[in-house]
């Protein structure tokens, strides 16, 4: 970490003081105000007027009971979230997480980096995040059903297609979706399709919306390797995680033409060095909801190594690596080894899955670091498409879909590096990113007043 100067050092103070305890948010913001020192050189006027101040404060914060009952017959109980960040460009818009792991703090980071990722897509929609503590491992669809209702019998009178549009995250697939969007719909009375995106195909959702974070995250690092006369053609992909982003990112640089050689889940990782067989793949954890061992034992050429402290995926040698399972997964050990194997790019398809010492390993290394806020924007972007959809009464066929997410990831990795060069740092996709981001959402609220 770099000194802050003088303007930003109380705002990080007043972050810390305003926030205890919650290191994610300390880490998220930090992250951002690393970057704006050339911006508050230029722009005295956001300084005059709070901006940064402002933006790192929500807007609203919801913390609610959610009570249900399990299958059991037992009353149980678990915290809901909704912080509406930021609505200088639109709606809140962002996911819902259903994880253990989940509290105020993890909500505050991610409805944060929303703000900027939103702002990168060039769509109207402002920054929120939400979720629970809520573990769906191993419980029923019905036991998740009756969560979700619970969770929306509050919710939904904090939501609505011109207010805040909640979508998918961690825990949080079509299956959930489908559930909140019945309950709001009971509730209310209303077919409202944009009050939620990540809606099945059949009612109101978007083609390509399933794939888009993974294909998006691809989409970033091609242009990176195109910037450097290079493509993802016979190279070798590392991806964490096995859900719905790493999925879609091992098929997109597959038909890309790399081989991806390994991927994990919270149990360990597999490495297989014909490249991951995605058909069993998808059965294994979308259909049968199983871990991943149960993809080693089903296929000789792959083998399945438990996670332990010393061990990860990013042990496995690669040319490109694609974090795309959850916060803080990739350390600064981990980002070593990726260095010493040779891997030349990391494109961000988690939120915030390295960590600040990661990021600084990466960078003096010369590996190309592409921060999720850019790299994984495309299933936020797809979620506008779906509610540009919605507000028209229209489906697009999938090729039209992919064709502006592809758009936009082309547009938001050319932005990136205009910021950056603009602001004396060229090629750090990470400054690019946070200014190019911050200064539209500064430019709205200034124009909005305070
Ligand atoms: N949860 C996703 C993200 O982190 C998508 C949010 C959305 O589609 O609203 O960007």
């Amino acid at each position: 970490m770099t000194d802050l100067n003088p303007t930003l050092q109380p705002i990080f103070d007043e972050i810390l003081a305003r926030n205890p305890g919650e290191t994610e948010f300390h880490q998220a913001t930090r992250e951002l105000l690393d970057s704006m020192g050339p911006v508050v050189r230029r722009h005295p006027e956001y300084t005059d007027a709070a901006i940064i101040r402002r933006i790192c404060e929500p807007e609203r914060q919801i913390i609610f009971r959610v009570p249900w009952v399990d299958d059991a017959g037992q009353v149980q109980l678990n915290r809901g979230f909704r912080v509406e960040f930021n609505s200088a460009l639109g709606p809140y818009k962002g996911g819902l997480r259903f994880h253990p792991s989940v509290y105020l703090g993890i909500v505050k980071f991610l409805g944060f980096e929303q703000i900027f990722k939103n702002a990168l897509t060039g769509m109207p929609i402002g920054g929120g995040k939400g979720g629970s503590d809520f573990d769906p491992k191993g419980r029923s669809d019905a036991e998740v059903m009756r969560f979700c209702q619970s969770f929306m019998t509050e919710l939904y009178r904090h939501i609505g297609e011109y207010t805040d549009v909640p979508a998918g995250d961690i825990g949080v697939g079509g299956r959930e979706i489908g559930y909140l969007f019945g309950q709001y719909k009971r509730i209310t009375n209303r077919y409202e399709s944009g009050v939620l995106t990540g809606k099945g195909i059949g009612w109101g959702g978007s083609l390509v919306r399933t794939e888009a974070t993974g294909y998006g995250t691809v989409y970033f690092a091609n242009e990176i390797l195109k910037a450097r006369k290079s493509s993802f053609e016979g190279k070798t992909v590392v991806i964490s995680g096995s859900g719905n982003v790493a999925i879609y990112a091992a098929e997109k640089a597959i038909e890309l033409g790399a081989t991806v050689v390994a991927c994990s889940d919270s149990s360990g990782y597999v490495v297989d060095e014909k490249g991951l067989d995605l058909a069993l793949l998808k059965d294994v954890k979308e259909v049968r909801r199983e871990r991943l061992s149960a993809y080693a034992d089903e296929r000789e050429s792959a083998r399945f190594v438990a996670g332990s402290p010393t061990t990860s995926v990013w042990d496995v040698p690669c040319d490109i690596a694609l974090p795309c399972a959850t916060q803080n997964e990739l350390d600064g050990d981990h980002a070593l080894a990726l260095v010493r194997n040779g891997c030349t790019v990391v494109a961000e398809g988690a939120n915030m899955p390295c960590t600040p010492d990661a990021v600084k390993v990466l960078t003096e290394a010369g590996v190309a670091f592409a921060p999720g806020k850019a790299a994984n924007a495309g299933g936020v972007a797809t979620s506008a498409l779906e509610m540009q959809q919605n507000a028209s009464r229209d489906s697009w066929s999938f090729a039209h879909t992919e064709e502006r997410l592809e758009q936009i990831m082309v547009g938001i990795h050319a932005r990136c590096l205009e910021t950056a060069d603009a602001y004396g740092v060229p090629g750090n996709y990470v400054a690019g990113a946070n200014i190019a981001g911050f200064i539209q959402v500064a430019d709205a609220m200034l124009a909005l007043g305070v």
